[in-house]
């Protein structure tokens, strides 16, 4: 991943301030400044009214108050009246991703990356084809596992038969350039049954990862599946578990810092179809992790049923967030700073500050009175990039 991103800022150099020659052309950046606008920048920290971001190339310069900001004269300026400035969002559990145009309705909408939890059919030109639907400024970043990692004739696609195994196999995703790794700890879903990784195979996966610095994230649906996970040492949790989770699990999971991904469309979905209570058990779920200081990504698991899931802004899973007692600024964090951290990408997105890439979503209103504000875009901003401007 790391190897692409400097690819990523070597080609953005390349085009924008070196000439044929290769000498630097200072004038030749483009500098544009946000004014007048709420900002929200990722951190959790108090909004600012009257805000300015600056944007140079694909970077943030400035983002602040602003009586501030240090405006260039060349900068073009985009007054920003009655609007909100935010990170763009990511959501960390899609699938059918692979795809151009659901790539471009993600971004259109302020999703600016979503990160692919699993594809059925792993190639190992799976990783070139991401390569190249990620470098169009038009399309949602995209962030890829590969094959979900399971044992023979588990819950996945990639099957390990020993912990020497697992350490071969992960190894091989990471050199072929896999964002992170996906695992199934899953046993027992929608009437079927699956034999699980063995504790040591786990552990070896998440070591093999982890000493390439690239992070784990578990499929789990049950409580004890969750205890399995803590104890491989995985990043974070796919879904909410769809039964009641102990204190002592949840004490567990915030100590070790392990994110939780809700996925709350999903649960919806298929609680309606088979008339359970896996809904509201999921949210109960959540509102206990939350309120013991738990870290959730934004997630839903996009395309991993055959129910019609929101594409671009989720805003059905930001509101049953909301439900399950999640404040609209604790929803926002989940959606940027939380999110960029499982995708590894904290150094360089997730908030609006100086350094990080320019990936911003303006909507009209302010989404910490009515959250559904967020589905109502009026500027988007990609790699530095004005992809849309209503
Ligand atoms: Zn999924």
């Amino acid at each position: 991943m790391f190897i692409r991103i400097i690819i990523f800022f070597v080609s953005i150099a390349l085009a924008v301030n070196l000439n044929s020659n290769g000498i630097m052309h200072k004038d030749s950046t483009k500098v544009f400044a946000l004014v007048n606008c709420l900002l929200i920048n990722g951190t959790g920290n108090e909004p600012i009214e009257n805000a300015t971001i600056i944007i140079r190339d694909n970077l943030i310069e400035f983002s602040g108050k602003s009586l501030d900001a240090p405006i260039p004269d060349n900068a073009e300026i985009i007054d920003l009246k009655g609007a909100t400035a935010l990170p763009g969002f990511i959501n960390t559990h899609v699938h059918q991703d692979y795809n151009d145009a659901n790539l471009k309705k993600w971004a259109a909408e302020g999703v600016t990356t979503v990160r692919d939890l699993g594809v059925r059919e792993y190639t190992p030109d799976t990783f070139s084809k991401r390569d190249i639907l990620s470098s169009d400024v038009f399309n949602a970043r995209l962030l890829a596992a590969g094959p979900i990692v399971t044992t023979v004739n588990g819950y996945g696609t990639m099957e390990v038969t020993s912990p020497g195994d697992a350490e071969d196999k992960v190894n091989n995703l990471l050199e072929n350039g896999a964002d992170l790794v996906k695992i199934a700890i899953e046993d027992n879903l929608q009437m079927r049954t699956f034999p699980l990784l063995t504790e040591e195979e786990i552990k070896t996966i998440v070591n093999t990862a982890h000493k390439n610095d690239t992070k784990v994230s578990a499929h789990i649906s049950r409580t004890y599946q969750i205890a399995m996970a803590i104890s491989g040492g995985v990043d974070d949790l796919a879904h909410m578990a769809v039964d009641e989770v102990s204190d002592s699990i949840i004490i567990n999971l915030v100590t070790e810092n392990i994110y939780w991904v809700p996925t709350l469309e999903l649960w919806k979905e298929v609680s309606d179809m088979y008339e359970l209570d896996w809904f509201d058990i999921a949210k109960n779920n959540l509102k206990k992790f939350v309120s013991a200081g738990g870290k959730v990504a934004l997630g839903t698991d996009y395309a991993g049923y055959i129910t019609p899931f929101d594409l671009g802004m989720p805003i059905r899973e930001i509101l049953w967030m909301k439900d399950a007692g999640m404040t609209p600024m604790q929803i926002i964090v989940s959606a940027t700073k939380n999110s960029a951290f499982i995708c590894n990408l904290q150094d360089i997105l997730g908030t609006l500050e100086s350094g990080k890439i320019a990936d911003v979503l303006v909507v009209n209103g302010n989404p910490l009175v009515d959250l559904n504000t967020l589905a109502n875009t009026k500027m988007v901003i990609h790699n530095g990039v004005v992809i849309v401007n209503k």
